[in-house]
């Protein structure tokens, strides 16, 4: 992992994308299939949140877990849609 590489936080995916011009990948620590927004920052690790909460919860570790405005605002408009 270089210095310059975040940590992309993404929803596991289970059935369809959140929506529907979501990237594809698989999760660096357990390989499941992964959904990313296509404007993430690059260059990025792929990790799924619940890796993340693991990797987080290690105290030992430096790692930074990102994400973006774009990104919570796109997270706001989905949930948003799914409660009306
Ligand atoms: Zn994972």
């Amino acid at each position: 992992m270089s210095d310059d590489e975040i940590i992309l936080v993404c929803a596991r995916i289970e059935g369809e994308p959140y929506l529907p011009d979501n990237l594809t990948g698989r999760c660096a620590e357990c390989e499941r299939m992964v959904q990313y927004r296509p404007h993430a920052p690059r260059p990025h690790r792929l990790c799924c949140l619940e890796c993340a909460i693991e990797l987080a919860r290690d105290s030992n570790s430096t790692v930074e877990i990102t994400t973006t405005k774009k990104m919570v605002e796109d997270a706001r408009a989905y949930f948003r849609k799914k409660l009306q």
